[in-house]
């Protein structure tokens, strides 16, 4: 979901931009109005997140996915390893990728529990020469999500947090690269944001292509060519939001009374379930199945009828999700709940 109020302003703006005639899908990215809605979207994140200036914050294209194989590109810097924890299919994914690149040293590996838990660190194995090690703090899929920043000493620590980038407070000093997909909990497709540390660029992969280097995008304010202008603009009215909401310390509070009430609701009944350990349950994405999966149809086209939409899980795993980012309010999760007890008693 993206709120309402920024797509009533997008919309109230959508043909001129603040008195300019223009759109903002008109206007040159490297003009000054344009220039004015870059910037104070970066300022609004750095201040949201409390990003200090020993980093950049990057606006590019390709995803999340891009950057499994720029990671390596850009951060092995002359090594030969780096360190990987896989807790989903986001991870599996990172991780192929990096193998192209570079030994992979697996810290922990939850494919055998079916990614519903994630090993204590006592058990983990991190090796000491690694570039850099890189985990996804929440699964999408699986809906399994670190309670801690793990602790990995001096190497620079890599997190997708495409799930759940906004969702809660962070420290950003804690890491060395942090980057999100903007569609799962900031708004529009087409945007990946990148935080990362000034002092880890530059030193990439012989035959790195400059588009592919984070060096070009941080010297050139992510103008190096043609941003996806639309959707950073729409980024920055979240931002603005989201500081309207009062910041992510607000949006903590609420996100977590939203997975609470929703998983206590799971667990309260013997028609529901959800499989990932308490300790590790994702605030974000609630992947839930019926008792009887033959009722699955029926569940979502019921739940449609109400307005209650795309519950359908992932196709890895089947089932419902729900997805309860940042712009869904808590009226919405009342209204799944109702619902979700409604369907078990007339089904049950
Ligand atoms: C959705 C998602 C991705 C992939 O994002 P794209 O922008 O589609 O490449 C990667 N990691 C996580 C954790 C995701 O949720």
């Amino acid at each position: 979901m993206l709120p309402d109020a920024v797509m009533q302003k997008a919309q109230q703006e959508m043909l001129d931009w603040n008195g300019t005639g223009m759109s903002v899908m008109e206007m040159s990215h490297r003009g000054p109005e344009y220039t004015k809605i870059a910037e104070k979207a970066e300022a609004d994140l750095r201040e949201l997140m409390g990003i200090s200036d020993d980093y950049a914050v990057l606006f590019l294209q390709g995803g999340a996915s891009l950057q499994f194989p720029m990671i390596p590109m850009n951060l092995l810097r002359g090594k030969k390893t780096a360190d990987y924890l896989n807790t989903g299919a986001w991870s599996t994914k990172a991780i192929a990728e990096a193998k192209q690149f570079c030994q992979v040293n697996i810290v922990t590996d939850s494919t055998a529990n079916h990614f519903t838990t994630i090993a204590d660190p006592e058990q983990w194995s991190l090796s000491n020469d690694a570039a850099y090690v890189h985990y996804t703090p929440n699964e999408t899929i699986h809906g399994l999500e670190f309670a801690d920043i793990p602790d990995v000493g001096d190497i620079p620590l890599v997190a997708d947090l495409s799930s759940t980038i906004l969702s809660r407070p962070i420290d950003v000093s804690k890491f060395g690269m942090i980057y999100a997909g903007a569609q799962k909990n900031i708004g529009p497709a087409g945007l990946c944001i990148v935080i990362i540390r000034k002092d880890l660029l530059g030193d990439v992969l012989p035959g790195t292509p400059t588009m592919l280097n984070y060096k070009t995008h941080a010297d050139n304010g992510s103008m190096f060519n043609t941003p996806a202008t639309y959707s950073w603009y729409l980024a920055g009215l979240v931002f603005d939001w989201l500081k309207q909401q009062g910041g992510l310390e607000a949006m903590a509070e609420l996100n977590q009374r939203k997975a609470a009430k929703l998983y206590a609701a799971i667990d309260g009944s013997d028609f529901y379930s959800n499989p990932v350990d308490i300790r590790y349950r994702s605030w974000m994405n609630v992947p839930f199945t019926l008792a009887d999966d033959k009722l699955d149809k029926q569940f979502l086209q019921q739940a449609a009828e109400q307005n209650l939409l795309t519950l359908k899980g992932h196709r890895d795993l089947g089932g419902m999700r729900a997805s309860i980012y940042n712009a869904m309010p808590e009226d919405g999760v009342d209204a799944l709940i109702n619902f979700m007890n409604e369907f078990e008693r007339k089904n049950g």
